[in-house]
């Protein structure tokens, strides 16, 4: 049955590869051969060929002019690819504003046949290039924080030619970009790749001064997305994973993660089965989703890719995590991307990865390379000093940039670093830095490493960097790149970027002002890491007394993510993205808006969710199983607790007052509404309790074998 299924599936999105008959493991597991990579993104060898025969050249798609010179060529030879694959639609594909959590797929995207009608109303297959490259729509339903009105609805679509158009069934997908009628941006990408202009412009300037010329600088970005999968029959016995995304209540299963016994353990055949499908569909479409292994808590896995330029990969993300969500359920699976979809296991995040590379394909964090293709030390230290003033001055928007729902449950456990924002070094580049800072030389850097001889005559000796991780800290540097591990699984990482490419483009900007101002870069260097020093720390972010030494030190902490989502619009903050053109100040306060209704929507399904599963499940369970009357009493007080708490949130108006009341509610109300739910499913009868339980959503691994084809 789980064979058919996945074969019918295979078939229907591709009926190009169902003809080439290769063997069913094959089609599904994309090792018949690399032929077949990359076919259903227009990009590259593919694109070129389809190119070649409207008479453009190879690599045009390169060069973003193309959009201005030769569209409806290139649409021309869109539409005849998409023809050859088997698909006749084309949607503009957008991100709009605070679409994580919930929003299946995460876009936007309203899908046309390729047609045209002549006279007698027959159609014709046509696409013109004025089709792919801009598109009108109405868009006064998507959030907008004010910005628009029903009667200024208009939301025009642009192609962003920095990621490449790709294709999946019928449809062929156009990235773009989502602004309104007066060019306010309404989407998650404008802003990034506003910030990676300004990064770009910043970076290029100060290494200039530096003596290094290139043309082009770029942040690189790879995302490790983590989630669960819990069988699809369990979820459609909990309305809360199905509703929020999240188990609201539950009891904890006998087993966890006590002897970390899932992390990185053999894949179980039903998962294994779907993540082969998902990297099979991702890879004919260009996503390199290399990797592939299970996390530490129970049914918690994780993919990640090849990393790449941040549009590219965070439309990639996007895919993924929609090929995840779909694929799943034809294995009889459901994933969850929520950041904590379980109490008492481990959530899940989506560390991002990023360094800044050039157009010459430099890794500016790369100190030996960096120092080979400048013929610079100094460089890299002025680099990382600026990236240290980045993180001091502004983690109050790298916190604001992670405040989503889901990380309200997961930031400050034991598992994703506390809401304090600092940077781990190491002790070699701290050392290296110490000593920079002190005699304003640049040495050459040379990362430690050390040979390790087991004194076994069959284990050769082997080398291992001096540096140890350190997976405690929301923003350590890992060796060429930094990784920003606080980040959750369920967000568009655009905001994420956009932060990080705007507050590097400031320092560098600091910088560069000082050098033109006649200050060495060394001198500049060396004062920005002793005023901002403190913000460096390698010991461990999750040692109780990090928060207390942190607040000390001043250094941003921000306990409440909606606090943090207030800092979009302090004026420090309006006056970084204005000078940057990154925001302006109307979209600083549109955007704090709607970041604070995301987060109060989210909580008011929660909270209503939460009455419905007490009204209609906990309760009914709890009578029927002739408890003590104090468990039925508990339970319909602390629904009443809720019902009142979401009635405060209902009579508040501003956004703001009304995110503190959700926040009350969920991490106070209904977690003690939660603790009375628990404490009465473990008293139920199995075969009394309705909704499906931690032991029966969380243990695929005892799902194998001939019970694993009722899937
Ligand atoms: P980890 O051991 O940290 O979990 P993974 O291999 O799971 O590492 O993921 C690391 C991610 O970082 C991958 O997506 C990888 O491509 C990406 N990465 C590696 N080097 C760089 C770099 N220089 N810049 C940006 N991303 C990078
Ligand atoms: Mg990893």
């Amino acid at each position: 049955m789980l064979a058919s299924l996945a074969a019918r599936s295979s078939r229907a999105a591709y009926p190009a590869l169902a003809r080439t008959a290769a063997p069913l493991s094959q089609r599904r597991t994309f090792i018949n051969g690399s032929e077949d990579y990359g076919k259903h993104v227009f990009k590259g060898a593919v694109a070129d060929s389809y190119l070649a025969k409207q008479g453009l050249p190879a690599g045009l798609l390169d060069d973003p002019s193309w959009t201005r010179t030769s569209a409806d060529k290139v649409a021309a030879a869109v539409m005849s690819w998409a023809h050859d694959m088997g698909a006749g639609v084309i949607t503009h594909w957008f991100q709009p504003m605070a679409c994580n959590g919930v929003r299946h797929g995460m876009s936007g995207q309203v899908q046309n046949a390729m047609f045209v009608f002549d006279k007698d109303g027959k159609p014709k297959w046509e696409l013109e290039g004025k089709t792919i490259f801009q598109g009108e729509t109405d868009g006064s339903s998507f959030p907008n924080g004010g910005m628009r009105a029903t009667h200024t609805a208009g939301g025009y679509t642009i192609i962003d030619p920095t990621s490449p158009i790709f294709l999946r069934g019928d449809t062929v997908f156009i990235p773009t970009i989502f602004v309104s009628f007066y060019g306010d941006a309404l989407d998650e990408k404008t802003p990034l790749l506003r910030a990676t202009k300004a990064v770009s412009t910043q970076a290029t300037r100060l290494l200039k001064l530096m003596g290094y010329s290139v043309d082009k600088v770029f942040p690189n970005i790879g995302l490790e997305q983590e989630f669960f999968f819990v069988p699809r029959k369990d979820y459609y016995r909990r309305p809360d994973l199905q509703l929020t995304g999240r188990t609201i209540m539950g009891k904890n299963a006998p087993r966890g993660q006590e002897m970390s016994d899932h992390y990185m353990s053999a894949i179980n055949p039903v998962a294994m089965a779907c993540m082969q499908e998902i990297q099979h569909e991702c890879f004919m479409m260009g996503i390199p989703l290399k990797t592939r292994h299970r996390e530490v808590a129970p049914n918690q896995y994780e993919f990640a890719p090849f990393f790449g330029t941040a549009t590219t990969q965070i439309d990639q993300n996007l895919v993924v995590m929609q090929i995840c969500d779909e694929v799943a359920a034809r294995h009889g699976l459901a994933c969850l991307a929520q950041e904590k979809p379980f109490k008492d296991v481990n959530g899940s995040g989506k560390h991002n990865n990023i360094s800044l590379g050039t157009n010459t394909g430099v890794n500016l964090l790369n100190p030996k390379q960096l120092a080979k293709a400048s013929g610079s030390h100094e460089i890299f230290p002025v680099l990382m000093a600026a990236m240290v003033r980045s993180v001091d001055l502004h983690g109050d928007l790298m916190r604001m940039a992670i405040a989503s729902p889901g990380n309200d449950f997961r930031l400050g456990a034991m598992e994703a670093p506390p809401a304090v924002i600092s940077t781990y070094l190491g002790d070699d580049i701290t050392q290296y830095l110490e000593e920079f800072k002190s005699t304003k030389t640049a040495k050459e850097y040379v990362a430690a490493s050390k040979v390790v001889d087991l004194g076994l005559e069959e284990i050769a000796p082997f080398s291992m960097p001096a540096e140890d991780r350190n997976r405690t800290s929301p923003f350590p540097y890992g060796g060429h790149r930094f990784e920003f591990r606080a980040v959750g699984s369920s967000q568009n990482v655009s905001l994420v970027n956009t932060v990080l490419c705007s507050i590097w483009a400031d320092s560098f900007a600091y910088f560069a002002d000082q050098i033109e101002a006649g200050k060495s870069p060394v001198d500049v260097a060396a004062e920005a890491l002793d005023k901002h020093w403190r913000v460096i720390f390698n010991g461990n972010g999750y040692d109780e007394s990090w928060p207390i030494e942190a607040e000390k030190r001043g250094i941003w902490r921000i306990d409440s993510g909606v606090e943090s989502i207030l800092r979009f619009s302090d004026p420090k903050n309006i006056a970084l993205f204005e000078k940057l053109g990154v925001f302006n100040e109307k979209e600083c306060k549109a955007r704090t808006e709607v970041l604070l209704d995301h987060y109060s929507g989210f909580v008011e399904m929660e909270a209503a969710t939460m009455i419905d599963m007490m009204k209609q499940h906990v309760l009914p369970a709890v009578l029927a199983a002739d408890l003590d009357p104090k468990y039925a009493a508990d339970i319909r007080a602390a629904c009443a607790a809720v019902e009142a708490g979401l009635h405060k949130m209902h009579v508040v108006s501003d956004s703001a007052s009304k995110a503190r009341v959700a926040r009350e509610l969920r991490l106070e109300t209904m977690d003690q509404a939660r603790t009375v739910c628990d404490k009465a499913e473990g008293e139920v009868p199995a075969d009394l309790w309705t909704l499906a339980t931690y032991k029966e959503l969380l243990f695929l691994d005892s799902h194998q074998g001939s019970d694993a084809t009722d899937y």
